[in-house]
């Protein structure tokens, strides 16, 4: 899977060679061409922003250079185009991945008051938002969009890490974890994830991700039928 981002701070991503995606990248499964919209400036000093009109705060990204640069980096238009945006519709895990069967995902990152709004008319195809509240920059945006979608190209994760029973994989939050030692400052491991009884040990997971849901994300289970996985009540018997 290929990644373009359009940046003018390309050293943000230097973070992508960390850790799995770092091994994803030199392994070839993942490719990320981070470009620098500056290098499209037609202006002697490589400028990017210009002051808005109508007046107003801070600086607008101009139309040319990132128009120039979408169009360099995918001329005959094969990316899915994303303008990371703090209007756009806000990621979610059935959004990442929808994304990560894409062969390749252009995205532009905007600083400063973000960019003119022609740019977005002429080159792209979605905005997306990771969340309601407003960054510097689409830079870290695009890095966690990044992040999530590769985690589900095939060879990122190790065999022994799985996207299938995480947090949201099946609409329902995880359930909690436990390692060595068995006791520490009194708390105890579960007893039933020392006894080996596969069956016991599901059906416990999938107690808790109900119970952690319904405490935390009861949103969540509004959509999901939980009947299933509740307690049951003792029948009244008649007398
Ligand atoms: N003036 C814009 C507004 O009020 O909607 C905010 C601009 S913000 C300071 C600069 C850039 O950061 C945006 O153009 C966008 O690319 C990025 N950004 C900020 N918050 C974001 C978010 N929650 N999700 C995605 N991108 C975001």
């Amino acid at each position: 899977m290929k990644f373009d981002v359009l940046t003018v701070f390309p050293e943000y991503f230097d973070v992508l060679h960390e850790s799995l995606l770092g091994k994803a990248l030199s392994q070839g499964i993942l490719s990320v061409d981070v470009v620098n919209i500056r290098d499209y400036s037609k202006d002697k000093h490589k400028k990017t922003d210009d002051a808005p009109y109508g007046g107003g705060a801070g600086m607008v990204m101009t139309v040319d250079p990132i128009v120039s640069a979408v169009e360099a980096v995918d001329p005959n238009h094969d990316a899915l185009r994303i303008y990371m945006s703090p209007k756009g519709r806000t990621l979610c895990q059935s959004k990442v991945e929808s994304l990560a069967k894409k062969d390749r995902i252009l995205l532009l990152c905007g600083d400063y008051e973000g960019v003119d709004e022609r740019a977005l008319t002429l080159c792209i195809d979605e905005e997306i938002s990771i969340g309601d509240y407003v960054l510097t920059g689409g830079e870290l945006p695009a890095l966690v969009l990044i992040n999530a979608v590769a985690r589900y190209v095939d060879g990122v994760l190790g065999s022994e890490e799985s996207t299938s029973e995480e947090s949201f994989a099946d609409g329902l939050l995880e359930y909690p974890h436990y390692t060595r030692p068995e006791e520490y400052r009194g708390l105890k491991v579960p007893d039933v994830l020392l006894k080996g009884d596969h069956n016991e040990i599901n059906r416990w997971r999938l107690q808790k991700s109900v119970e952690t849901t319904m405490q935390r994300r009861p949103d969540l289970l509004a959509a999901k039928d939980i009947a299933p996985f509740m307690p049951k009540k003792k029948r009244k018997h008649r007398s």
